[in-house]
């Protein structure tokens, strides 16, 4: 019996930004594989097994769901957000790469989902109309100098930058840190927005500057995204303003 392993993004929580391929993979797979918050938002289907694991064991996780792929199961690996982005789609081509060539054969494919990114740039309106970069501030897998040293050309290119893992429990101060760092090469008023658990009960949407911005407390469930020198706020009579990267870019050419 042959299996197949696809690799799917859940979205950002809510089923309605799941999209219908994501859907019908996950209500054929015989097994769903993933960190347990992200199987644990998924319904239980009878005769369907679950294996919920922990956060820091993404190359085992998927050397197992390889594993039961090849056993012949189908297994859908579940990422939040899109597979593709600081997620298992990575640590599942370093499995195969890792494992026999012959094992190639087995059908593998990736089913996109929207990002933590998009979904709070669509609640904010278009900070992300222009050229952007997308970085985590996670130093679990890359030494802080490099962080650094990618804020520092993000800033340089003017860039809309938008980060993941902006903290967390063992790494309260890093966006702190990098704000700070942001906060000497770039103006004060520099639009920073945090979107918080987008898309999930809890939702909250702040746009500040980047001067008061350091102060401002951010969790794991955090997407923040620092503005170029052409990102605006178009102010509303009330509730949060929407936040605008033209298209086009003037300055500093
Ligand atoms: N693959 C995921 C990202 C995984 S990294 C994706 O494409 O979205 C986890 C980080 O994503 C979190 O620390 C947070 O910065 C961001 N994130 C995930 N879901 C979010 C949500 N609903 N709202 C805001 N940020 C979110």
């Amino acid at each position: 019996m042959s299996g197949s392993l696809s690799v799917v993004g859940l979205g950002p929580g809510p089923a309605y930004w799941l999209t219908p391929e994501a859907d019908a993979v996950l209500k054929g797979a015989t097994d769903l594989v993933g960190y347990a918050p992200y199987v644990d938002r998924l319904p239980q289907r009878p005769g369907q097994a679950r294996h919920a694991s922990d956060n820091r064991v993404e190359l085992d996780r998927a050397h197992a769901a390889l594993d039961l792929a090849q056993a012949g199961r189908h297994v859908a690996v579940v990422s939040g957000g899109d597979p593709g982005v600081f997620a298992m789609a990575a640590a599942v081509f370093e499995a195969v790469e890792a494992r026999p060539v012959h094992e190639r054969d087995l059908p593998i494919q990736v089913v996109p989902g929207i990002s933590a990114m998009l979904a709070a740039a669509a609640r904010l309106g278009a900070p992300l109309g222009h050229d952007f970069c997308a970085l985590s501030l996670s130093d679990n897998l890359k030494p802080w100098t490099a962080i650094e040293r990618r804020l520092r050309a993000a800033a340089d290119g003017d860039f809309v930058m938008a980060f993941y893992n902006p903290v967390s429990k063992a790494r309260p101060d890093r966006l702190r840190e990098a704000l700070a760092l942001l906060g000497t090469l770039k103006a004060s008023d520099t639009v920073v927005a945090f979107a918080r658990a987008i898309g999930r009960p809890t939702e909250s949407l702040s746009v500040t500057t980047l001067a008061a911005a350091v102060d401002q407390p951010a969790d794991m469930s955090t997407l923040v995204i620092v503005g170029s020198s052409e990102t605006r706020i178009v102010a509303r009579p009330a509730g949060t303003p929407w936040v605008l990267t033209p298209r086009s870019y003037r300055a500093g050419a």
